[in-house]
């Protein structure tokens, strides 16, 4: 394979991007053979190929020194003249202008085409092949598509030709903890840090031909059994004790609602006065002639508002079964043989067997009509796979690695027939507490496919291994031999490697060609009139002087700044200065750089200068009445400024720029807001934000754009700076120090997380999966540069991605299949590193077994983005018709083919019970919602943030947890670090679970509302909010008051509790009935009906009316 198919999935097509000298130091080329073409591998391109410099002394005019100007500078502040001359040429290749042409995203196009079993245009296909070139959108780009994994031996660049596998004995890995690891608990497995240091001697050979030391516990790694399929795969019965469900009598209902239930659901019933027209798969526009008979003033469906009582007062059985069977099928009593797990030589009946034997609790059928309390009492759990217990629990945690099915199909077809779509949820940088961290001369991987070893492989006898995801037998280097956590020789089954499906290695330096970068660090500020209104200039010198010293780094760091409204004003920071000096660019057309060499600075050795321009920045354009924004020629100087080494923009805007290349004008027209329609500018005005993110991106630099307005600011197009290079966007609408507090404690707290967590520079990522599966579709910011291998120029631990695959070749001799992602980053130290997790999955080859190892939330997440491409390459209504026609079409599947009783309701799988309200949380949400007034950079934040966060905190956006935290007690609390946790359980999110004597806490991820009845508990007014009353209570309260009191204190445990389950900082709005903000808390009620939107039961009524037909 060669680097020919450089092309993107994000749109850029073609051969544009190709890897020139000063492209990037991860090579292209995809060597076949790769440990005999060393020089093919890793670190090519020196750094100082990489850019030209830029012009040098001469040509600007210094200015005096800051200071001069903090009487004020504004109007007056000296403008460089016009320089002649030509510009100098932009570093790098120019990536032709075809590709960017390309409207963009066309992703997703490939995955939304019509079903052709299917005439609904708004079905798709999970995971097959679009037709090519389908009239109106571009072809799919060759370049997402992987014929096959083990066609495409690409190795993760720069990773070592592996020549030292016959070398003599090894010199002694080390495994060190991750440095990064908080304080606090304990170290993962004591024996992982209990070893010698680098340099100890391994035990020589006397040991490696006993038999005694080879393992004798572990049987996995012996020789493989001569015959027969292993035990193990057989289910043990379903735990014992209460049923599981399946005699859980129908929820409690009021006589005459039951009986209107009845009669509303009866399927034959199509003169239902809820049914929608037959033939229209759209959502209808709720039924607005009939009031029905809610309470008066509540806008509520016919037949489900009148059932209050039934819905609110049913409570979860007790003992209610968890979500999902953790665990429901462990290894037989026989020993289970691992050697045998070789994918290959196992029936794949035997899997199988293990689900159809019994009905797992995730297949119990639920009629969802009548089941009413569906959601758990507290935090939803990923389902386990259905594997054999000493495969599970070595298996790649589901915070960091997720499919949608944890049961693999068998073929494309019976993907097909399930309707579900088939892909992969990531959060591969994520904090963890518990990493373990190898340094090793030889990092042993595939020969064919690169692939690392790791715990899914089999040994076939101690001196060979078979590659999980080839099946390519490959021999175990001299130094693996050695296990450093048991100091033995001849274990290579224990090394850590094998043992952990998160992993991370330090690669060796002599990998490398150039050295790692350092950590690079630019900020870009809008110091125009606006901006400087908003105050945020300050909040940003301050926190920055708060957090200098624990920007992630060493010694190399380096960190500049440049500000601008109409011009561009650099600072030299050069140690050996008095004073920070300022330099202004006027000219904006033909950006150049004053003194490359002093712009950006050692930190170390410049702190104070950087301190002097902090503390000086706010004042030095307060009184500045400049208008203009030339933000795109600022993000051309920063590039520039970067290009030699690669690092992080961080880019603070207020407006839409209007000078210069990228001058954007608006297209939002606020009378549209509400529109039913569709929405128009979802995609960018123009591409120059995508070019020059491309030219970021091959530069190893990422923006991240922190978007600080008060007015539309046309994210559509100045989101795709972050998009490509891999950075992330943050966004404070109505940002106000003053005018909006809350807004402003969030972007406090948010910038402290931003700059002192976690960084990677220099990235890549590819995801590589057993032969017969491949991927075809990403989600996420990035850039696509070869068919499989994510350029990540920064990479940040709260970046999510996702993937969609599709099933080239049956997987027919295969009981399993693994997924494994290796992210190559450089860390803020300077260590070159590589984090790999691997996820093992069974391979199923029934459409029950397929259900039953749904996963709805990943599912879920994954549709998201899939809808928020299909809402910019074709329509929002279209994006929301597929989501709509997800739901009829799995259910459906599920009702004819896995069903074998037929029974009236709306059916489905225990597992998918919550996948139509799920949806319906989509089809509201502000991303998709219409008819409800919703700014466009809203909803084009919403989208961005559906695509780049990772599942945990996607789900509270989608579907926000609803608590009564009036009456919290410590029954079932939990106790964290000496504190006591309330655990309130969750509430349906419907008003009928609001009562007004007490108080409820909605966590919608970013924003926390506490909604106070107009006749609270007394009790908890004044001693959880302080006040003697409910109309004492003030408006715009964003605080719970630190009161001395059992209550108070329990409130603000839970509050903070939740906090601190995510990275960013959530706000807190104390709601009241005359509040603002009410209404954002009631558009979170997903259950309700809406002026324009369906209830819950109305929703679910056309859905069966769908599969009905
Ligand atoms: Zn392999």
């Amino acid at each position: 394979m060669s680097n020919a198919g450089f092309s993107s999935q994000n749109g850029a097509g073609g051969q544009a991007y190709v890897n020139g000298p000063s492209q990037s130091p991860f090579p292209m080329q995809q060597v076949s053979q790769g440990y005999s073409t060393p020089g093919q591998l890793g670190y090519h391109n020196p750094v100082p190929a990489k850019a030209p410099m830029p012009p040098g002394p001469g040509l600007y005019n210094a200015v005096p020194p800051v200071s001069s100007y903090q009487s004020g500078p504004g109007p007056h502040m000296p403008v460089r003249p016009q320089m002649g001359g030509p510009p100098p040429m932009p570093p790098g290749p120019m990536p032709p202008t075809s590709q960017n042409s390309v409207p963009l995203p066309t992703a997703s196009t490939n995955n939304y085409y019509p079903n052709a079993q299917n005439p609904s245009p708004s079905s798709w296909n999970y995971g097959v092949r679009p037709p090519m070139g389908v009239a109106g959108t571009p072809p799919p780009q060759p370049g997402n598509h992987v014929t096959s994994t083990s066609s495409s031996p690409s190795p993760v660049p720069n990773l070592p030709p592996s020549q030292g596998f016959s070398a003599g004995p090894p010199p002694g890995p080390t495994l060190t903890p991750d440095a990064s690891r908080p304080p606090g608990p304990p170290l993962p497995p004591a024996s992982l840090n209990s070893w010698a240091p680098p340099g100890s001697v391994p035990p020589l050979p006397m040991n490696a031909m006993t038999p005694q030391t080879y393992q004798p516990g572990r049987p996995a790694y012996g020789p493989p059994p001569t015959a027969g399929p292993p035990p193990a795969m057989r289910p043990t019965p379903p735990p014992t004790g209460p049923p599981l469900g399946t005699a859980t009598p129908p929820p409690p209902m009021a006589p005459q609602h039951e009986a209107g239930m009845r009669q509303t659901h009866a399927p034959t019933n199509s003169q239902d006065p809820n049914s929608f027209e037959a033939g229209d798969r759209t959502i209808p526009d709720p039924p607005s002639s009939q009031p029905g008979p809610g309470p008066a003033g509540r806008p509520m469906g016919l037949a489900y508002p009148s059932l209050p009582p039934g819905y609110q007062n049913m409570a979860q059985p007790p003992n209610a079964p968890p979500m999902h069977p953790t665990q429901p099928y462990s290894s037989g009593p026989a020993a289970y043989q691992q050697p045998s797990m070789g994918p290959a030589q196992l029936s794949p009946s035997m899997a199988a067997m293990s689900l159809q034997s019994q009905t797992p609790d995730a297949l119990r059928v639920v009629n969802l009509l009548q089941e009413r309390n569906l959601l758990p009492p507290t935090a939803i759990e990923a389902p386990t796979p259905c594997l054999p217990q000493d495969l599970q629990k070595v298996n790649c945690s589901p915070e960091v690695f997720r499919s949608t099915l944890t049961s693999i199909p068998q073929t494309q077809a019976l993907l097909n027939k399930a309707k579900l779509p088939l892909g992969l949820l990531l959060h591969p940088f994520k904090d963890l507490s518990q990493l373990p961290v190898v340094t090793s001369s030889t990092i042993v991987r595939c020969r064919s496919c690169r692939t690392y070893i790791n715990p899914f492989v089999s040994f076939l006898d101690q001196r060979r291994w078979k590659c999980n995801l080839c099946y390519r037998v490959n021999d175990v280097p001299e130094e693996f031999m050695y296990n450093p956590v048991s100091r033995c020789y001849g274990e290579p089954h224990k090394r850590p490697e094998v043992q952990n499906a998160t992993i991370e290695f330090i690669a060796p330096s002599e990998y490398m060609l150039r050295p790692p970068q350092p950590a690079v660090y630019l900020f870009v500020l809008d110091v125009s009139h606006n901006a400087v209104q908003t105050g945020y200039i300050d909040v940003v010198c301050q926190s920055l002087l708060e957090n200098l010293n624990l920007l992630p780094g060493d010694t190399r760091t380096k960190i500049g700044f440049i500000t601008f409204d109409s011009t561009i004003h650099f600072y030299n920071l050069q140690e050996g200065l008095s004073q920070p000096q300022m330099l202004i660019v006027s000219d904006i057309e033909d950006i150049f750089l004053p003194t490359p060499d002093s712009l950006l600075v050692n930190f170390n050795e410049c702190k104070e200068l950087v301190q002097d321009l902090l503390k000086s920045l706010p004042q030095m354009f307060s009184k500045t009445m400049e208008t203009q924004s030339a933000l795109g020629p600022s993000l051309q100087a920063a590039f520039k400024l970067l290009s030699p080494t690669g690092g992080r923009v961080s880019v603070f805007q207020t407006q839409l720029p209007t000078l210069g290349v990228g001058a954007l004008k608006s297209r939002e027209d606020p009378n549209q807001r509400a529109s039913a329609k569709d929405i128009p500018h979802l995609s960018p005005a123009t591409d120059f934000y995508k070019k020059l993110a491309l030219d970021c991106s091959g530069q190893q630099v990422a923006v991240d754009l922190f978007m600080l307005s008060s007015q539309y600011c046309d994210l559509a197009s100045l989101g795709c700076i972050s998009r490509y290079s891999a950075g992330s966007v943050h966004y404070y609408p109505s940002y106000h120090n003053q005018h909006n507090p809350a807004q402003t404690e969030r972007f406090q707290k948010d910038l402290k997380r931003y700059l002192t967590r976690k960084i990677g520079f220099e990235a890549v990522m590819r995801i590589r999966c057993t032969k017969g599966l491949s991927i075809h579709t990403f989600h996420g910011n990035f850039f696509v540069r070869s068919t499989d291998l994510l350029s990540l120029p920064n990479v940040n631990p709260d970046a999510g991605f996702a993937v969609q695959m599709s099933i080239e070749e049956n997987l027919v001799d295969m009981q399993v299949v693994s997924f494994q992602a290796a992210l190559l980053y450089t860390s803020s130290k300077g260590e070159r590193r590589i984090r790999v997790h691997t996820m093992c999955l069974p391979v199923v080859n029934s459409l029950s077994d397929i259900f039953a190892g749904a996963d709805v939330q990943a599912i879920t997440g994954l549709l998201a983005s899939m809808a928020v491409d299909r809402s910019v390459t074709a329509s929002l209504s279209d994006a929301r018709d597929a989501m709509t026609n997800a739901v009829i079409d799995s259910l459906a599947s599920y009702r004819t083919a896995v069903l074998t009783i037929q029974q009236p309701g709306l059916l489905s799988p225990t597992c998918l019970r919550l996948f139509p309200l799920y949806i319906l949380a989509l089809l509201k949400q502000i991303a998709f919602r219409t008819g409800t007034s919703t700014r466009l950079d809203d909803r084009v934040f919403a989208m961005c943030q559906l695509k780049y966060q990772p599942l945990a905190y996607l789900m509270l956006m989608i579907h926000p947890a609803l608590y009564r935290v009036d009456d919290l007690t410590d029954e079932g609390a939990l106790n964290v670090s000496d504190r006591t946790i309330p655990q309130p359980r969750v509430l349906q999110l419907s008003v009928e679970k609001l009562s007004r004597e007490g108080a409820f806490l909605m966590d919608t991820g970013s924003v926390m509302y506490l909604w106070v009845g107009r006749n609270c508990n007394p009790q908890f007014l004044t001693q959880v909010l302080g006040v003697p009353s409910y109309a004492a209570l003030p408006q715009n309260m964003t605080q719970l008051p630190e009161l001395d009191t059992a209550e108070s204190t329990r409130t603000r445990a839970f509050v903070g509790w939740l906090r601190e389950q995510r990275p960013f900082y959530p706000t807190l709005h104390v709601i009241k009935d005359d509040s603002q903000l009410k209404a954002n808390f009631m558009q979170s009620m997903v259950e309700d009906r809406t002026e324009s939107a369906l209830s819950y039961y109305e929703f679910l009524l056309h859905v069966q009316q769908q599969i009905s037909k």
